[in-house]
């Protein structure tokens, strides 16, 4: 219904929509001024083995609202995905995952970790997206296989062939990858024997509703055995209890990310506590 009126050209005024569309331009504004401020913050989620150690983290974006407090990414990304500001923020996430990983790599404790990104299909659709990151990663002078750019099927819609060309060009000079969100979108399944994938991402909801829906075990079944016969690895995404992380352990699942291990914190509090042990 949402896409038909989206395509029919037919406007219908309400004032609810009208205010709707006041509070995105406020918000896109406030977005602008983050970015330019600093508010925002790059916080870190551990992703945790099967034999309980710390292997990596994945890099969440975080912004601190002078008046709003918290805005959640899941708000802000795809806003700033319409109005074009993700080109920006991409890159400023990216700038501070090669800050991170500079880091890391000054201790033993952290040189062995991977750090995963979120990357929006806008952003990786962007002409100068391979040159820049390859740069950025050469300046820096950190080890691109502690790199992994976390993807979505949506990316997978359009120009698929493209998005290959990329994915080797990066996977040769070293980058790893992870398809996130798996099993949520539309893509073919075909892409996942073509594309240079190392990580699968199995989707929250259905490790959400795995224990108490038999149709969402299969699911989680069926992900990872596709994972296994692609030797491809896999991430649990939102782990919340010790029974979830022994089903999954269970099944074959390799990784463990979830508030049962740790919350996104902030990316030197992360690093401190690694620097620690
Ligand atoms: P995602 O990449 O699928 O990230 C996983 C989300 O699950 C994160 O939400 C994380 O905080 C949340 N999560 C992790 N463990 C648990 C758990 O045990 N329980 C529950 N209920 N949730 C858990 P978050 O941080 O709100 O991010 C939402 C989405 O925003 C991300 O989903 C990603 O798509 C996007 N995003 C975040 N940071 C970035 C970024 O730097 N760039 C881009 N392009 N997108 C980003
Ligand atoms: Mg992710
Ligand atoms: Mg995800
Ligand atoms: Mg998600």
């Amino acid at each position: 219904a949402k896409l038909n009126h989206h395509h029919s050209g037919i406007e219908i005024f309400r004032p609810e929509l009208a205010e709707q569309a006041a509070q995105r331009i406020a918000l896109e504004t406030d977005l602008r001024q983050a970015l330019k401020h600093n508010q925002l913050q790059l916080f870190l989620q551990s992703q945790v083995n099967i034999q309980g150690e710390v292997a990596g983290a994945e890099g969440l974006l975080r912004w601190q609202h002078p008046q709003r407090g918290f805005v959640s990414p899941a708000e802000f990304i795809p806003l700033a995905e319409d109005t074009g500001l993700i080109i920006p923020i991409g890159r400023w996430v990216i700038e501070q995952a090669c800050v991170i990983l500079k880091r890391w790599q000054e201790r033993a404790e952290t040189q062995n970790l991977t750090l995963a990104i979120n990357v929006s299909g806008r952003q990786f659709q962007q002409p100068d997206f391979v040159d820049n990151l390859i740069r950025q990663i050469q300046q820096t002078g950190i080890n691109p296989n502690q790199l992994k750019l976390e993807i979505t099927e949506s990316l997978l819609l359009h120009d698929v062939e493209l998005v290959a060309e990329k994915m080797k060009l990066l996977t040769e000079f070293g980058v790893h990858f992870a398809i996130d969100d798996f099993g949520t979108g539309y893509s073919s399944l075909s892409y996942l024997a073509e594309l240079p994938f190392e990580t699968l991402k199995i989707d929250i909801s259905f490790v959400r509703d795995m224990l108490t829906q038999p149709s969402m075990a299969s699911i989680v079944k069926a992900i990872i055995q596709l994972a296994e016969s692609l030797q491809l690895t896999t991430v649990a995404e939102g782990v919340e209890t010790h029974e979830q992380a022994a089903y999954l352990k269970q099944l074959g699942c390799h990784t463990f990310q979830g508030f049962l291990f740790s919350r996104p914190t902030p990316a030197e509090v992360f690093t401190q506590e690694r620097h620690k042990r």
